[in-house]
């Protein structure tokens, strides 16, 4: 095995740097990545590797290095933006009004492009096939994974292992956790329906914004009273709509929220409760709840050999040992979830944070931005991890 993965990987860094920010200035939202997609596949192809597109019926891009009679380990990019204006004063910054790759999507695929370069490099010392995955639709239900899947990309496939660049990890370490490491997201929406009339005649309507605050406060037991203590969840809504002005009771009030949970049998227990409370409390008070509760991702949950072999392709791309990190759970989602219910998998965060160089605002923000010196090291490790398996 080749010592020297993370200099191959530093000497291609402008490249790398140069893939990301033409991904960054053209950003595109999940189900319409086709641009992003033909420059996936032009650069796979020049390095004379034969990418299939079109793949799951969207914008999906896969290409195998196959090694005769080898079954594959696969490394999966996600590739669409968010739908958020970018206030970073960068040349590179977005040219696509509204649309911003505010999640570093546009860095994973630039570091896969950067693992098939190496591995094209050091094919003979493979002692397994790759398939390189990029698949998009990740920031949107019902994600891309899915559809990826049913067209087949995980047949033959023994084991699958994935990046998430991380701005509030520092750049030079990278950190994961096995077993259950990103929450199953939970959308809940909770209509109340009183009886309206004039403010100043409440004993003639049911009102339904003091109902509504009580739902709220009632939900806020859930997490307290109904879990234990080795068991974790959130609970939060996000939205109230109700009401026009000062003197008219409303006929209804609208919430919306989220359950987080890592597990199916506390996700339902707690969807369960939210049922009951709102409705619960609706009825005592004359009133009406209707609650809509529709489970997206599933929890992603990482097998503790892969991750044992995630650590060791760190190692190998020159990551310290005390650099690499177990991170507590992650209240985000994740379709990489899906692989990871087929074939055994682990998915990693790569620290890409540096605030002394304006990298250290959140995901999803319209400043966030990356430490680009994690690009070599996050395809180093990709490198790494195929290059080692089967061997
Ligand atoms: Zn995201
Ligand atoms: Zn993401």
């Amino acid at each position: 095995m080749p010592t020297d993965l993370i200099d191959e990987a530093c000497g291609m860094s402008e490249q790398l740097v140069a893939w990301r920010r033409h991904l960054h200035a053209h950003p595109e939202l999940s189900g319409a990545e086709e641009q992003t997609a033909a420059f996936v596949a032009e650069r796979l192809g020049e390095m004379g590797l034969t990418p299939r597109c079109n793949i799951g019926g969207m914008n999906g891009v896969v290409a195998d290095l196959v090694v005769a009679d080898q079954p594959f380990v696969a490394l999966r990019a996600d590739m669409d933006a968010l739908p958020i204006q970018e206030e970073n004063d960068v040349d590179y910054a977005s040219e696509t009004l509204g649309v911003m790759h505010a999640c570093g999507h546009d860095a994973h695929m630039a570091m896969l492009l950067g693992a098939a370069r190496i591995l094209q490099h050091h094919r003979s010392e493979l002692h397994r096939s790759v398939r390189l995955i990029f698949q998009p639709h990740e920031e949107n239900e019902p994600g891309g994974a899915p559809a990826m899947i049913r067209a087949g990309v995980l047949e033959g496939v023994e084991s699958i292992f994935g990046l998430h660049i991380w701005a509030a990890l520092p750049t030079g370490r990278v950190g994961t956790r096995v077993g259950a490491f990103m929450a199953s997201p939970t959308l809940l929406e909770i209509s109340i329906h009183g009886k309206g009339g004039h403010a100043a005649m409440p004993e003639e309507c049911i009102d339904p914004i003091v109902i509504a605050a009580q739902v709220i406060v009632g939900l806020q037991m859930i997490v307290s009273r109904t879990l234990g203590a080795s068991d974790a969840g959130v609970v939060t809504i996000t939205r109230i709509n109700a009401g026009t002005t000062h003197n008219v009771i409303p006929q209804s009030v609208e919430l919306a929220g989220t359950i987080r949970t890592f597990d199916t049998t506390i996700r339902d227990r707690v969807s369960e409760r939210v049922r009951e409370i709102a409705q619960g409390t609706a009825k005592a008070h004359g009133a009406r709840a209707d609650v809509k509760i529709s489970h997206s991702y599933p929890t992603l949950i990482n097998d503790p050999v892969i991750v044992a072999d995630a650590h060791r392709a760190a190692e190998r791309a020159g990551f310290d040992r005390e650099d690499i990190v177990d991170l507590p759970l992650q209240g985000g989602g994740e379709d990489f979830a899906y692989y990871c219910q087929e074939v055994p998998g682990a998915f990693m965060f790569l620290g890409a944070g540096n605030p002394a160089i304006d990298c250290g605002f959140p995901h999803h923000h319209p400043r966030f931005n990356i430490d680009e010196a994690a690009l070599p090291r996050g395809a180093a490790v990709l490198a790494a991890y195929c290059l080692q398996a089967g061997g």
